[in-house]
C-alpha cells in the first residue's frame, strides 16, 4: 500500500515515514503543500496523510483541490488539539478520518487500512483513468471538468476498457462483453463504436488515452 504523507514537521514527518514503513506501507513524504498536491495528482496513490498548517498551500486547501478533481483517494488528517474548526471544515470538504497530534503510529496505520478498506468498496462506482473518470452510478462521464454524454452502448465500451486498464480487449472480446453475442469478424463493427468514443474522450488538446493495438484491439492506459 501507496501512502503520500503532507507534513512540515520534519521530525513528524520521519517518525510516521518509519512508523509506516515498519508496518509494510510504502510511503513518500512531502513538506509542502503545493508539492504534495502535485504528487496526489500525478501519482497513484491509496491514501494521504495531510497535515493542516503548511508552506505553499495549506492542508485543507489540498484537499479541496483533490475532491474539487473528483480525486477519491482517501485523505487522513493530521490535526492540532485546538484545530476544531479546521477538523470539521475537512471531514466537510470531505477527510475520510483524522488524527489528533500526537498520536500512536499504530493507530495511524489501523485507520490507513480502515479508510483504504473503505474506499476500494466505493471505487467500484468511479472507474477512472488519468483525468477520465466514468460514474457507474450517475453514469456521468468527465475529462476533468468537461463533462461528455454517452450513448449506452459507448457507455459500456468505456466501462470494459476502463475496468482493465492497460489491458488489450480484442474486437471480439469487445463484441461479446458489449453487444454480449458474437459477431461475424467481417465487421466492423467495434471499429466504428471505438472511433465515435475516441472523439467524445479525447478530444483535441487533450491526452490521448484510447489507444490502438493495430491487429489486435483497444485498450486505455492510465498515463504514468
Ligand atoms: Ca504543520
Amino acid at each position: 500500500m501507496k501512502i503520500l504523507v503532507i507534513e512540515d514537521e520534519k521530525k513528524i514527518a520521519s517518525f510516521v515515514r518509519k512508523g509506516l514503513e515498519a508496518q509494510g506501507f510504502v510511503v513518500d513524504v512531502c513538506h509542502r503543500g503545493d508539492e504534495g498536491f502535485a504528487l496526489a495528482t500525478s501519482r497513484p496513490y491509496d491514501a494521504l496523510v495531510l497535515d493542516i498548517m503548511l508552506p505553499g498551500r495549506d492542508g485543507l486547501s489540498v484537499l479541496r483541490g483533490l475532491r474539487e478533481r473528483r480525486l477519491a483517494l482517501p485523505v487522513i488528517l493530521l490535526t492540532a488539539r485546538g484545530e476544531l474548526n479546521e477538523r470539521l471544515e475537512g471531514l466537510n470538504l470531505g477527510a475520510d478520518d483524522y488524527l489528533t497530534k500526537p498520536f500512536y503510529i499504530e493507530e495511524l496505520a489501523a485507520r490507513l487500512h480502515a479508510v483504504t478498506r473503505r474506499a476500494s468498496g466505493a471505487a467500484q462506482s468511479i472507474l477512472a483513468a488519468g483525468d477520465l473518470t466514468l460514474n457507474l452510478l450517475t453514469r456521468e462521464a468527465k475529462r476533468g471538468e468537461r463533462r461528455f454524454e454517452l450513448t449506452p452502448r459507448e457507455f459500456s465500451l468505456l466501462e470494459h476498457l476502463l475496468r482493465s486498464p492497460g489491458r488489450v480487449l480484442t474486437r471480439a472480446q469487445i463484441c461479446e462483453r458489449v453487444w454480449d453475442s458474437h459477431f461475424d469478424s467481417g465487421t466492423n463493427l467495434v471499429e466504428v463504436y471505438v472511433q465515435r468514443l475516441r472523439k467524445k474522450v479525447d478530444a483535441p488538446g487533450e491526452t490521448r488515452l484510447i489507444e490502438t493495438v493495430r491487429g489486435v484491439g483497444y485498450r486505455i492506459t492510465p498515463p504514468s
